[in-house]
Parts: structure tokens; sequence; C-alpha cells
């Protein structure tokens, strides 16, 4: 349809999100998708049972806007049992309707005009945007390039008076590092006696590898009390369409933030919400994940040996990086064009979590996928 109207875009530079981008043309040219990180295989039946028989049970209007209290109940008791620190259910969690929309109602209320905002690069797509929103600054740090740390001498360095939040996010996507205990003191140190919010993104909590443990904000005090985590149900129960997840945070931060989410989304879906509370009941439901996944991972690093990629280390998250600028000197996504449309297998050019579009010659390989998938992906890798 013409319009005579300017849309006067606030976001001019920014385009479809790669993920929509790589699955419109792995569908186009019939490719196997190890792009985007959701699973392509069924949740636990149990768990699709228990939204219909919420359904069937009447519970198909608005949920109280912070979630039911059942499942704020349940996850404030997980929280503690894991990490050690209590979240009161009535003032410091709140069901979301998907963690993006906890991280844009979490920016959106906390962070003003003017004010900067560090986050690390390769970075998932939708932090900076949602900062530039609020007419604040995102100040991107890299990690480096070779094992995807963080550089906290940069971050020091970085850091202002009109510092007002750092984003973090391990285990990390899309580069599949953890953080250490070191990184953890090292937040600390460059955090303490500031007002600087941590948004810390979890999503990926219960997928560490290697009998690591997963430093979730919530673990340690003097960073809990100055973070607002954000985490989902989609990741950790195969079901990333549902868009349900929760966040905690201390009280005087979730007050500003239910002040958004209210008027974003007002509440997540009902039924979900009552089904969760029963999967949660299970803790193996969440804790069997990590070995779930270390399979996959296992698989597909198995099925690429011999092949030219350099794969570097995952350590959670479903994800897996491949380095193949030792046989070609492509751009990245370029690449990852020609993967699809001659070996018939999508992934995610790197240079896509940067934007400055820094090229180091990696793909991003999703593993959650079945183990059928996942053998024939890597063949196609192979052959390239
Ligand atoms: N988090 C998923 C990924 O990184 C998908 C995100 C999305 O499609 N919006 O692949």
């Amino acid at each position: 349809m013409q319009s005579a109207l300017q849309a006067r875009s606030k976001l001019p530079d920014v385009g479809t999100t790669i993920f929509t981008v790589i699955g419109q043309l792995a569908a186009e040219h019939n490719a196997l998708n190890l792009s985007q990180g959701a699973p392509n295989f069924a949740p636990d039946e149990a768990l699709v049972d228990g939204v219909t028989k919420a359904m069937r049970a009447g519970h198909n209007q608005y949920a109280p806007m912070a979630g039911i209290g059942a499942l704020r109940a349940v996850l404030s008791a997980k929280v503690e049992t894991l990490y050690g620190v209590h979240y009161d259910p009535s003032t410091e969690v709140t069901v979301i309707a998907s963690a993006s929309e906890g991280l844009y109602s979490t920016i959106s209320a906390l962070v003003h005009p003017g004010d900067e905002v560090i986050y690390f690069e390769p970075s998932f797509d939708s932090y900076a945007p949602i900062v530039r929103l609020q007419g604040a600054k995102p100040i991107a740090i890299k990690l480096s390039s070779q094992d995807f740390r963080v550089n906290w001498d940069e971050v020091s360095a970085a850091i202002t008076p009109k510092t007002r939040m750092i984003i973090v996010n391990s285990p990390h996507n899309p580069t599949a590092t953890i953080f250490s205990d070191a990184d953890i003191e090292r937040l600390k140190a460059v955090t303490r006696n500031t007002d600087i919010v941590i948004l810390s993104d979890e999503v990926y909590e219960h997928v560490v590898f290697d009998g690591a443990k997963h430093h979730s904000m919530a673990r340690h005090r003097e960073l809990a009390e100055r973070s607002v985590i954000v985490s989902s149900f989609g990741k950790s129960y195969h079901v990333t369409g549902w868009r349900v997840g929760y966040c905690l945070a201390p009280a005087a931060l979730m007050d500003e933030i239910r002040k958004v989410h209210q008027f974003m989304v007002f509440s997540a879906d009902t039924p979900m919400q009552y089904a969760f509370v029963e999967a949660l009941a299970n803790p193996q439901s969440y804790l069997g994940l990590s070995e779930f996944y270390q399979h996959k991972r296992d698989l597909l690093t198995r099925e690429l040996r011999d092949s030219p990629f350099e794969l570097l280390p995952s350590e959670g998250s479903f994800f897996m990086l491949a380095r193949f600028r030792s046989f070609s000197d492509e751009k990245d996504s370029d690449f990852v064009l020609r993967l699809i449309r001659d070996a018939k297998v999508a992934t995610i050019p790197l240079s896509a979590f940067y934007t400055d579009g820094t090229d180091g010659g990696l793909i991003r390989l999703s593993f959650s996928k079945d183990d059928d998938t996942l053998i024939e992906g890597a063949r196609r890798l192979r052959s390239i």
C-alpha cells in the first residue's frame, strides 16, 4: 500500500534478524537447519498434556500481571536451592512473555536517555537496538578474537559516570563460552561502589558442559544485589515457541520492571504457567539438560572430526563455533550462502553478531537438533 507518511525510523540501519533471514533461505533451498537455536524435536508429552489440562480446567484468561503465584513460588524455591539466595515471590520474581520481553522491559525500565550500557560482542542481536530505543548509548566491548573471553581491563576503562548497566550472558550466545570464577571476581570489582545494574541473560543456565558450574548472578550475593536475571523456559523445556520465561531482581528494581512489563504484555500465557508448575516439581526436568546437550555437542564434534573446520570449544549453550579461514578467504556471509546453496546446510555467520560486521571466518552451528539431523548436517558440512 502506498503511503505519503514518512516512517522516520528509530533504527534505520537495522534489518530483519539474521535468524529469520537464514531460516527463510534455508527453507527456499531446502537446506538442513543448524542455524537457529531452536530444538527440532518434541517437548515432553506430560508438559504438553499439562497445558491442555490447564486449558480444559478453564485457565484461559489473563494470568496475574507478575505471573501465577504457584509458579513464582516454585521458581523462588528452585533458585534458592540451586544458588542459595532467596527472592521474594511476591516482589522479586516475575513471569515474563519470553526472555526477549524480559530484556526489553528491564532495559526500558532502568536505562535513561543519555545513559551508557556496556555489552560484549559478538552478542545476541537484540541488546544494542533495545538500548538505542531508549535514547541511550550501547558501548560494545569485543571479546578476544581467539578464545572469546572478556578483557576486564577494557571494561574498567570503558566505565564512565554515565554507565548505567552492563549486560552479561553466560553461557554465551553465540560463542558458547562460560564465565569462570575469575570473571566473576572481576565483575564484582568493576561494579563495586558504583550504581551500575547488571542485566544477566541466563537463558542457557541449565546447559553447561563437562561438570562446570553455572555462575548465576544469584550465586554471588554482592552481584545479585545489583542484578536483573532473565531466564527462559523455552530453552530448558524445548518449547521456544511458547514464549514464557522469568525474571529475578531485588524488589526496588523489579518494581520498575513490572511497570513496563504490565503495559507491554500485561502478563504471560496462562495455561503454560500452570504446566510449568508441574514440570518444575521434577528437578530432573532441568538438571538433566546439560547431559542431554553434551551428548549432542559431542556427537556433532565427532562427526566433524575429519572435516576441514576448526571447532572451538563449546562450554555451554546450544552452540559451537567453527572456523573455516584455513581453507577459504570468503566473507563469512558468502561462505554461509554457499553452504546453504551447495551443501544444503544452514548456519549463521559470526559477523551477524557484531555491529561493525567483524569477520573472523567463523560460523555458528546449533546442535539443538535430533541426532539424525546432526549426523546429516555434519556430513553436508564435510562435503564443502
Ligand atoms: N536465541 C536463538 C538463537 O540465537 C534464536 C533467537 C531468535 O530466533 N530470535 O539462535
